[in-house]
């Protein structure tokens, strides 16, 4: 994502902050309930509402203004508070083009929500794990019990209702041992759309109750790491099973966000992906009671840029400490990173990840570094492959039928 201005900014609002009605073990945002203690309002009210609507479309010079639902879990907000917001966005767009999505966990969704998201033309995020046996796992509510069939019958109703819908899927300790039988499932269930987010987080096992547990980014050291997190060189593998299966099959049918945005980068593009991008992307995290922070990443005291009821979103991104941390990312690569072959494709990845030594002994390293090197070394051959097709106004999608021919 450029750095100029003029493009605008991303924010992912969670008009629910952290509440949610799942208690996943790994998630890391349940216990942002903490920065909020003295506060009444968990839930976003109708003045922040309309502040976000109106500020976060007047500071768009695109023609399209795409809104972010997330949480906690969305849609304890309420089917009523996203008619306003559809309403408020009506009264606000002028000639610019609204789209909303919304990341759930599904457990809400009903007949009532399906025909919202149908007449206004939404985009829904579903988090799904893998089969039963590993989204159980960590995705369950407050009794333990996994949430996995509510989830099922979600996407069932998404898909009966036609609405368009992705797969978030958290790639943690376990379901990282099953590339083949994750990617196999994911498919399955009737999109075409999947995104993997790796799991990794740190804990401060000696935090005071009141005190956020997982540990803010930069902080050292290593032997933190939460046991659901996923090993570096695990998921290298998995990336580079996943996009194995990939290549063979599904070139032009499945769309990977990762493999995408790569391919885009190897064609001279810049990065779907902030990780994979020079510098952080201007995307916010906006809380329920208004307040911004630099990044979902970076909601911790020290990076809050101010709250929306004081201060304009556009002034925000404009403002010398939004801009600072998104050129950070570039400013803080490691002398390993420098001289990297991945250089171009990686970036160094995101700056939360970056908390490990690097092999020549530099600070600040990225932990999944490893496992990149694993997935970009795998997909670099098919890559080149692929760019060369489409500089010759070929489909990618040729590629398996020159798979096959090898094999
Ligand atoms: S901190 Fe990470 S997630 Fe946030 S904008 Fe930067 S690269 Fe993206
Ligand atoms: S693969 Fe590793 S060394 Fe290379 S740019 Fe990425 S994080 Fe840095």
């Amino acid at each position: 994502m450029n750095n100029d201005i003029k493009n605008g900014c991303h924010v992912m609002a969670k008009p629910t902050g952290s509440t949610c009605n799942l208690n996943c073990t790994y998630c890391f945002y349940l216990e942002k309930h903490k920065l909020y203690r003295e506060s009444s309002k968990q839930f976003m009210d109708q003045y922040t509402l309309e502040n976000y609507i109106r500020q976060h479309i007047e500071a768009q010079s695109a023609d399209v203004v795409e809104f972010a639902w997330q949480g906690g879990e969305p849609t304890l907000a309420g089917l009523a508070f996203y008619k306003k917001a559809v309403e408020l966005q009506k009264k606000y767009a002028g000639r610019k083009q609204i789209h909303n999505n919304l990341q759930t966990n599904g457990i809400i969704i009903d007949d009532l929500w399906c025909q919202f998201f149908k007449e206004n033309n939404w985009l829904i995020g579903i988090s799904i794990d893998g089969p039963m046996e590993l989204h159980d796992i960590y995705r369950v509510n407050r009794s333990g019990k996994g949430s996995h069939q509510k989830v099922i019958k979600a996407v069932t109703l998404l898909k009966y209702y036609q609405i368009e819908f992705n797969i978030l899927a958290v790639i943690n300790n376990h379901n990282v041992k099953h590339p083949q039988k994750v990617y196999n499932y994911l498919k399955s269930l009737g999109t075409a759309h999947i995104q993997f987010i790796p799991l990794i987080e740190r804990e401060n096992r000696n935090a005071p109750s009141h005190e956020l547990r997982l540990i803010s980014p930069g902080f050292q050291p290593l032997s933190y790491v939460t046991s659901w997190s996923v090993e570096a060189k695990a998921y290298g593998q998995f990336l580079a099973d996943v996009f194995t299966a990939w290549v063979e099959k599904d070139i032009g049918r499945v769309f990977i966000q990762l493999f995408d945005s790569l391919l885009g980068v190897w064609c001279g593009y810049p990065a779907q992906m902030c990780s994979f991008s020079e510098r952080c992307g201007h995307a916010f995290a906006l809380e329920a009671n208004g307040d911004i922070y630099n990044c979902d990443h970076y909601v911790y005291p020290e990076h809050k840029l101010g709250n929306i009821n004081e201060t304009k979103i556009i002034t925000i991104n404009n403002s010398e400490r939004a801009k600072q941390f998104a050129n950070d990312k570039k400013l803080n690569l490691s002398t390993d990173c420098h001289f990297c072959p991945f250089l171009k494709v990686c970036h160094g990845g995101c700056p939360k990840h970056r908390f490990i030594a690097s092999s020549s002994g530099q600070k600040n390293h990225n932990y999944f570094c490893e496992g990149y090197k694993i997935f970009f070394t795998r997909s670099a051959p098919y890559m080149k492959l692929m760019r060369n097709l489409i500089n010759r106004g070929i489909s990618p999608a040729e590629l398996m039928n020159m798979t096959v021919q090898r094999e």
